[in-house]
């Protein structure tokens, strides 16, 4: 059928990490979906790190997978080293990390997608947008195509009026080798829209067949690499590659100095912000001037290529001093370029023009998702999509919206944070930012998630039967332990080897499990419970479970209860009627701020920076609590 006369379900405009789970998600969902994206050779390229996940990233990719996305599983599948960082902090905090083949990332993306069901594919760069009055109605292409659809979502990422940099060198261009977009934000902006500028910025990569690893620490992949996607379509690394350790040093400095006056960062041609936990080489050794030396991770972008990411060494200066100055970095002393580091200014637009669906306010059935919304990172740009994707299927569905709480994801609390919040720097993910970080655990995405998802028809019935099982066999396996007396014949060989106090006489194995110096793994030469671990095939994933339960289960406990209070004001509703200009009671700056962000709870209001408890107290007698 041609795409002239049809009126699609879902437009994604847009490729990239966003673009392709909101493509997946809503064609999934049953939503008759077309991809329009610059160049299909590049779908979901990864700009900057060939990595995923990472603190708090990793949880939001598991997230992903959990509902039924894609990304969990093109790591996995396109993998080439494996990390749970944190591992020695308390299991709220693991977070797992892959490097992945880059080429391979784009090119299994590709390949999931063509196999999706109601996804239709076109290449060609969207310049317009097409309203009927508020409402939107399909998108203009640069070729002259107008295309029609119920509901649009743009996932236009750094490309919107992108201006690439490198030293006194500016030029137009999405990312580096490809061109940007115009057309979409000045649309946007005559329909009434704020628009703003971020930048970012990106490292050198070299070839690694120049580098000396002697003068670099190795840093090898987890010794029993673990993965993200909780289906068993993938499966662990079974052999990885390397990363090395090296530093800067004073000299590195000196010469990155000598490029300061003709870098864009510097003479004030770039203007707008960047990521603050990504900073380039020369805003380091500026900003923390009195540090001798920086981390550089020198890491391969995959397999079957010789081409390595300097990360650490993200930079806009000119190509001379970046040739100068890495060369006197131990171990990159003959150093080739593959391509030079760079910074890009682009438009976002601050998300507090969204509702929580991801809907903006102020056109019906247009969705944002991903960099375009202020955000920066993969895991944050494709958990958007996901969610706009589901969110744009359910409205040309006209079902309710799909929305995660706080407490419920790390995704909750990133569109929950944009939305209320708003954002001016790039906005990334951080543990910090979750209030109940113990809920949200990379290990549990499934147990928190699944359900929800295959209740919309995202998740399949074998992600749904696994979690069953998963639930079943934990709880199982927490009531054997409960029940189980050990003897000290039994323990106490064990609680010596950890120079722990003994015990004088039988006890329930549940009572000693919960000390801190045990883990799980020191009970299993106990012969009932070795026997029960072989007859009910308890695997790793299980123990992990029943371990987190025997440790942590207070704490648990305590921050569900806390969930549940606030829910409890998140029940109460706030009228997208409600005029807060006539609350005089209210300050001037809660009024201000309320009336801009429309808060649809008394929770989310109470979330919003100026909006004080006594405001609060005022609301909610005006919602008759
Ligand atoms: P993108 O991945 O940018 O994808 C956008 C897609 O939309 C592209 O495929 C593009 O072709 C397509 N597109 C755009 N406009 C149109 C149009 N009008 N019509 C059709 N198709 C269109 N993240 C970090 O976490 N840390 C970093 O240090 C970091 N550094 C970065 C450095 C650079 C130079 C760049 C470019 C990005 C960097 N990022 C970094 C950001 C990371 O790449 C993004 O957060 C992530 O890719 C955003 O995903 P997205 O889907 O929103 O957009």
């Amino acid at each position: 059928m041609s795409l002239f006369n049809t009126t699609y379900d879902v437009i994604v405009v847009g490729g990239g990490h966003a673009g392709s789970e909101a493509a997946a998600a809503s064609a999934n969902m049953g939503a008759h979906t077309l991809l329009i994206t610059m160049n299909l050779q590049n779908i979901a390229q990864m700009s900057c790190n060939p990595a995923m996940g990472g603190i708090a990233k990793g949880q939001i990719v598991r997230e992903i997978d959990a509902l039924g996305g894609y990304s969990g599983i093109v790591t996995d599948k396109t993998a080439i080293q494996f990390k749970m960082l944190n591992k020695s902090k308390g299991p709220a905090m693991w977070s797992p990390r892959a490097q992945s083949d880059r080429m391979q990332f784009a090119e299994c993306w590709r390949t999931l997608l063509e196999q999706t069901e109601n996804l239709d594919f076109y290449q060609d760069s969207v310049n317009g947008l097409l309203f009927e009055g508020n409402t939107i109605v399909g998108v203009k292409t640069a070729l002259g195509l107008e295309i029609k659809a119920k509901t649009v979502i743009v996932t236009a990422g750094t490309f919107l009026n992108g201006l690439i940099h490198i030293g006194e060198k500016t030029f137009g261009g999405g990312r580096a080798g490809e061109g940007a977009s115009t057309g979409i934000t000045e649309d946007l902006v005559a329909k009434g829209f704020e628009a703003g500028r971020m930048k970012t910025g990106t490292p050198p990569r070299v070839d690694g067949r120049s580098l000396d690893y002697t003068k670099m620490t190795e840093q090898p992949g987890d010794a029993t690499p673990e993965k993200f996607s909780y289906l068993p379509v993938t499966k662990p690394l079974t052999k990885q590659r390397s990363c090395y350790l090296t530093y800067t040093n004073p000299e590195v400095h000196d010469l990155l100095r000598e490029g300061f006056e003709r870098s864009p960062m510097f003479n004030g041609r770039i203007k707008s912000t960047g990521p603050r936990y990504c900073p380039s080489i020369e805003d380091k050794i500026n900003r923390f001037a009195e540090k001798e030396r920086h981390q550089i991770f020198v890491e391969p972008e995959g397999w079957n290529t010789v081409e390595i990411y300097v990360n650490g060494f993200s930079t806009s200066l000119p190509e001379d001093i970046q040739d100068k100055a890495i060369r006197a970095i131990p171990g990159f002393e003959n150093v080739k370029f593959f391509r030079y580091g760079y910074a890009i200014e682009y438009d976002y637009f601050p998300p507090t023009q969204l509702k929580h669906n991801l809907e903006t306010k102020l056109i019906e059935n247009l969705f944002f998702a991903g960099q375009i919304n202020g955000t920066t990172g993969y895991e944050e740009a494709a958990a958007q999509g996901l969610m706009a994707g589901v969110n744009a299927a359910l409205k040309t569905q006209n079902k309710e919206p799909f929305i995660l709480k706080r407490s419920e994801a790390y995704i909750g609390v990133l569109i929950d944070d944009l939305i209320t919040k708003g954002t001016e720097e790039p906005y990334r993910m951080f543990t910090s930012r979750a209030e109940y970080r113990t809920l949200l655990r990379q290990d549990n995405a499934d147990l928190r998630l699944t359900e929800k998802a295959y209740k919309l028809g995202l998740a399949s019935e074998e992600r749904m039967n696994r979690v069953e099982e998963k639930k079943k066999k934990t709880q199982n396996l927490i009531d054997f332990i409960k029940d189980l007396s050990v003897s000290k014949e039994d323990i106490n060989p064990i609680l010596e080897r950890k120079n722990l106090a003994t015990i004088n006489q039988s006890m329930k194995l549940y009572k000693i499990a919960a000390r801190p110096q045990l883990s799980f793994s020191d009970f299993k030469s106990i012969d009932k419970l070795k026997n029960y671990i072989q007859e009910h095939s308890i695997d790793d994933e299980i123990i992990e479970q029943v371990e987190i339960h025997l440790k942590y289960s207070g704490y648990i406990e305590k921050e569900k209860n806390n969930a549940d209070k606030l829910n409890r004001l998140e029940n109460v509703p706030i009228p997208s009627t409600f005029d807060y200009s006539k609350v005089k009671s209210l300050s001037y700056e809660a009024r201000e701020k309320l009336s801009k962000i429309q808060p649809t709870s008394i929770s989310q209001a109470s979330r919003i920076s100026g909006v004080s408890p006594s405001d609060i107290s005022v609301l909610l007698v005006y919602m008759g609590r």
